[in-house]
């Protein structure tokens, strides 16, 4: 049996407006939209564009969720306008001597030899011990490169649990990971946490292809304190080559369906055939008709005509 949240929680959709929504996308916001509502929940838009911002993009996508008939409570939320709390977070978390600045480029990284056991890509911990000597002549040089060090968290576990709706316990690794990037950007992984707890989200509904960062995610949203939400990651869409769906599989997005003459019914049957639903024509027929627990937990492959 799926265990689903509590009635007083909240769902969200939280695009990168970095292009138009394509199926898989519209997607995974419907289920979101849908998990949230069945269980009289709340739901929130977010729009994550600290990063990959196309011009455009934040309001085409709002108009094509409204147009498969997805509505959210309160106004939409860009994570561009959370300075303060991003900011407030990242001290809170070094007040509790748990945060170092880091001068490695990503070259470094890469090419450090990696502790024994350590996933691949994760960071070998230059920078973690440094002596206050160490430490300025890390800053000189970030001076001399026009940047700023990197915040990374001094992580105090190597592991952490999370429980997905689909996948159940999930153990996943937990490194330095960055907290606010070299350019002064804060990174997803706090940005994330952050805007979920101040929204009240309960369920983070998303992609599968980040259900490896979510043991991380629930990891700072403990140290800071926060609520650590339950997860439903959804498989992700492909196209024909089996990579995952994107522009050069053709027709894709919901403009380009509808540039073709079909509806946005038509587009919502798509996604309701996707999830053994013939028939549906609107998003409340997936509200209606949908159970959680028959979801395919493979890919979905979207071979389109057009
Ligand atoms: N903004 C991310 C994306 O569009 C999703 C992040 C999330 O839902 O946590 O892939």
């Amino acid at each position: 049996m799926l265990t689903e949240p509590p009635a007083h929680g909240a769902g969200r959709y939280a695009p990168s407006p970095s292009g138009d929504l394509h199926l898989g996308n519209l997607r995974t916001a419907v289920l979101a939209w849908v998990l949230a509502r069945r269980t009289g929940r709340s739901f929130h838009l977010r729009i994550e564009d600290l990063d990959r911002v196309r011009e455009g993009a934040e309001q085409r996508q709002i108009e094509d969720l409204a147009a498969l008939g997805l509505g959210w409570d309160g106004e939409v939320v860009r994570q561009s306008e959370r300075g303060q709390a991003h900011a407030a977070a990242v001290q809170s978390l070094s007040a509790q001597g748990m945060v170092f600045e880091c001068y490695c480029t990503r070259r470094e990284i890469l090419e450090a030899p990696s502790a024994p056991h350590a996933p691949p890509g994760a960071y070998p911990g230059t920078c973690r011990d440094l002596s206050p000597a160490q430490r300025d002549q890390g800053r000189r040089r970030m001076h001399e490169l026009r940047r700023e060090p990197a915040l990374r968290l001094r992580a105090g576990v190597d592991s952490w649990q999370v429980r997905d709706l689909w996948a159940g316990e999930v153990t996943g690794a937990v490194d330095d990971l960055v907290l606010r990037r070299g350019d002064g950007v804060v990174a997803y992984n706090l940005a994330v946490v952050v805007d979920d707890a101040a929204a009240g989200v309960d369920q983070v509904v998303r992609a599968d292809d980040l259900l490896s960062s979510a043991p991380r995610q629930a990891y700072l949203a403990h140290l800071l304190e926060l609520p650590e939400p339950g997860y439903a990651h959804v498989p992700l869409a492909v196209g024909a080559s089996g990579a995952r769906l994107a522009k050069r599989d053709g027709a894709v997005t919901l403009r380009d369906r509808l540039a073709l003459g079909e509806s946005a019914a038509q587009v919502m049957e798509r996604i309701g055939d996707s999830l053994g639903l013939p028939g549906c024509r609107t998003a409340a027929d997936v509200l209606d008709r949908w159970d959680p627990a028959s979801l395919p937990r493979h890919p979905w492959l979207v071979d389109l005509p057009g």
